[in-house]
């Protein structure tokens, strides 16, 4: 019989993080200083290993190598996504991520990172930087080399809910005061631009100018991927993003709804509310996937799930 597959978060430390992960999801977090949980995870830079059931104690990168029939039989040497909670304490470096091509190209052919973000809770003046107002490469090149971030970079303020996607070649920024759930390809190519001159260990952070100039898009492509927001009484679904690596939607439960499974797998987040997925009892904070043979899911209670599909 299929069964649902729970995961076990990697955490994080770093200079940034906070403890917000345990205020809102009671994580057992290392220290005060978190900043990241890879809760869905076959990334070999922070693994997550399956919590209970059939599967215990094994990671997500050994099913993914050995039990290929849970995920329909999909090729791929990796498991294509990577899902993370971040809690942003202090303001993340202003980066930008390679595509495919060119992060096969440049970093040993490896994936691009194409992302998207979920306001999971902000501060209330908490903002965002996505995309830049610079209208040609020329002037790009030359609003960097003159350090001119507060001219250059979009800034937009957030509130919980918010929904961003972040295809790979945008400039973009978590800034301070942010607790986000972020769904990404399975890479860990970052180009760093700026690091608002901070020092780390009494030095700054390695910065990636080249390769950041080579690969932003240029002008910035805003996007509004968000589809509306469709109420059937029982449940409210509205679809964040059906993008080329993954499509991810939100379904919001009032009493019961039934999610069929047509796809290689599905992961589900619980980002609020709790409840009951066909048999097993989940609250906010849960992280799981849905294997190929599934059927229909079954969801009882008063939650927010956020789903994805590749
Ligand atoms: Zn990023």
């Amino acid at each position: 019989m299929s069964e649902l597959i729970f995961f076990k978060p990697f955490f994080k430390q770093v200079l940034w993080g906070g403890h917000r992960m345990r205020d809102v999801y009671d994580y057992p977090i290392p220290g005060d200083d978190t900043g990241e949980a890879w809760v869905i995870s076959a990334n070999s830079h922070g693994a997550s290993t399956v919590l209970g059931g059939t599967y215990d104690g094994q990671s997500l990168a050994s099913l993914w190598e050995d039990h290929r029939e849970l995920f329909g039989g999909m090729e791929g040497k990796e498991f294509p996504l990577l899902v993370k909670i971040i809690d942003a304490n202090d303001h993340l470096s202003i980066q930008v991520h390679p595509d495919d091509e060119y992060a096969f190209a440049h970093e040993n052919g490896t994936q691009g990172k194409t992302e998207c973000w979920y306001i999971l809770d902000c501060d209330e003046d908490a903002d965002i930087i996505i995309g830049h107002h610079a209208k040609s490469r020329e002037e790009l090149n030359q609003m960097i080399s003159q350090g001119r971030w507060d001219d250059l970079l979009g800034k937009f303020p957030i509130q919980k809910g918010d929904f961003f996607y972040i295809p790979a070649g945008t400039v973009h920024a978590i800034r301070k005061g942010t607790l986000l759930l972020e769904v990404q390809q399975n890479s860990d190519t970052t180009y760093r631009l700026y690091d608002y001159d901070r020092l780390e260990n009494g030095k700054p952070r390695q910065l990636h100018l080249k390769e950041s100039m080579e690969v932003i898009t240029c002008p910035h492509q805003f996007m509004n991927t968000m589809g509306e927001v469709e109420d059937h009484g029982d449940y409210v679904t509205c679809t964040l993003v059906n993008g080329p690596f993954f499509s991810v939607s939100k379904w919001n439960v009032r009493t019961h709804v039934s999610i069929s499974q047509d796809y290689p797998f599905m992961l589900i987040d619980v980002t609020a509310g709790s409840g009951m997925l066909d048999a097993w009892p989940v609250k906010a904070g849960a992280h799981l996937l849905v294997p190929s043979d599934f059927g229909m899911l079954n969801c009882q209670g008063e939650m927010e799930l956020i789903v994805t599909h590749v």
